[in-house]
């Protein structure tokens, strides 16, 4: 199914765990366009935060790794990758300690300006699906196609728990569970850009759907 129009940007917005990235790929696989997960970026900065011993809550030391941070993202073959000062650190990212850095460093406002910006340039140069928390709201409003993800905060705790454990993680669903809803917390309450459901986006909730069900869902939206 490949979309010949220009201009197709697909925002997708919604909470850690909801599936935004499992359905964005699947969606760039049946759209042939390319996506471009802006978590990433907010994780490749809490992974440079934690490196140098910086505290991602503090506001001088979020903004001086967000200042000296050379990022890009690329996308070949289906996969995206980042690059960090000319690092791919594309599979160091996924780590609980490192969700946990990205909802803080992601708080402060000169972080979100220069990762925003990265992210506006990305999307001017080519049609995209972009998924985040504040893609429809922020980055790109005048996207074509948003959509909000949601699932119940269980269900989203259980599939992040299930996938850490799958890369040899230790840590419990408990665990899993306080720092995602945490997390919600954080970004559906910041000062910058919070995690808001866009009047004109459409709300799907996975809770009870297979990857495949949600995908269908986006498709059908999709004209
Ligand atoms: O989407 P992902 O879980 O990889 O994002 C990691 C963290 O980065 C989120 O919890 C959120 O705090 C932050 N983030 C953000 N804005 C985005 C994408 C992610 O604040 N557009």
């Amino acid at each position: 199914m490949k979309k010949d129009l220009k201009n197709l940007v697909i925002a997708i917005d919604g909470p850690a765990g909801a599936g935004k990235t499992t359905v964005a790929k699947a969606l760039a696989s049946r759209l042939e366009i390319p996506y471009f997960s802006t978590g990433a970026m907010y994780r490749a900065l809490a992974l440079k935060c934690l490196r140098s011993g910086k505290n991602p809550e503090n506001k001088d030391d979020a903004e001086q790794i967000a200042k000296s941070a050379k990022l890009s993202l690329k996308y070949a073959n289906g996969k995206q990758s980042v690059i960090l000062d000319g690092e791919d650190v594309t599979d160091m990212l996924y780590s609980d300690q490192i969700s946990v850095g990205a909802s803080q460093i992601s708080v402060h406002k000169y972080v979100r300006e220069k990762m925003v910006d990265i992210q506006r340039q990305v999307a001017n140069q080519q049609n995209v699906i972009m998924d985040g928390r504040d893609i429809g709201s922020v980055v790109l409003p005048m996207a074509k196609y948003k959509f909000y993800l949601d699932a119940d905060v269980n269900v989203r705790a259980k599939r992040r728990y299930d996938e850490l454990l799958s890369k040899g993680s230790q840590i419990s669903f408990e665990e899993v569970l306080q720092d995602m809803k945490e997390r919600d917390f954080r970004d559906k309450n910041r000062d910058i850009s919070p995690l808001i459901v866009c009047d004109d986006a459409v709300v799907i909730d996975s809770t009870n759907l297979s990857v495949e069900q949600v995908v269908d869902e986006f498709i059908s939206k999709i004209k």
